[in-house]
């Protein structure tokens, strides 16, 4: 047996966008400290244009409820069944940026929910991490992972409407493209240069 079908690719799996609905989470909290207010829906990444407060979201979500926020944030859709399914064949590796604060909170989400992964990464330099493929749900990302010459893939989202690239509406469809991207349906050997940084 060749060494290389007992290497499984990595994929680089993101949290807020894709995993965790932190604006949805956000949204929640704020009403329930501002009943009154009305946020406007959520299509960028400038979210003192959606909250009534202005600029003082920032400090309220990193700050204040950020433990809160982070913890109680729902999953978005149904993602781990399909991370289970696909977990001996891949190495699953969540790739999130968190500012000190969030890290623990973060931690606690993944395990509270379950999250399959065999490493947790927590960088905003997601271009230097080893592994084949990204979801993500920034664009900045995408198009910094997507400059190594890897494949980016994108978790649609209103504010990432920008990107061209591949796009995908759940974790499942990511990883059935991963299987398309990578040949797994095909054959059973990748050459590492297929996913090496
Ligand atoms: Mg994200």
């Amino acid at each position: 047996m060749k060494a290389s079908k007992k290497i499984k690719p990595r994929l680089l799996i993101d949290v807020d966008g894709v995993l965790r609905d932190f604006i949805g989470g956000l949204a929640s909290i704020y009403q329930r400290e501002y009943p009154d207010h009305k946020i406007k829906p959520v299509v960028s990444r400038d979210l003192h244009d959606n909250f009534p407060i202005g600029q003082e979201i920032y400090r309220f979500m990193d700050e204040t409820f950020a433990d809160e926020i982070l913890l109680e944030a729902p999953l978005i859709g149904d993602p781990v069944p399909a991370l289970q399914a696909y977990e001996s064949r891949y190495n699953l590796v969540i790739v999130t940026a968190q500012p000190p604060q969030g890290r623990y909170p973060t931690l606690q989400w993944l395990g509270k929910y379950r999250i399959p992964t065999d490493e947790v990464r927590i960088t905003d330099q997601k271009d230097e991490v080893y592994g084949a493929i990204l979801l993500d749900d920034f664009v900045h990302n995408l198009e910094a992972f997507e400059k190594t010459g890897r494949p980016a893939v994108c978790f649609d989202q209103p504010w990432n409407q920008s990107w061209k690239g591949p796009r995908v509406s759940s974790v499942a469809e990511f990883l059935q493209f991963a299987d398309y991207l990578l040949r797994r349906d095909e054959e059973d050997i990748i050459s590492p240069d297929t996913y090496l940084a």
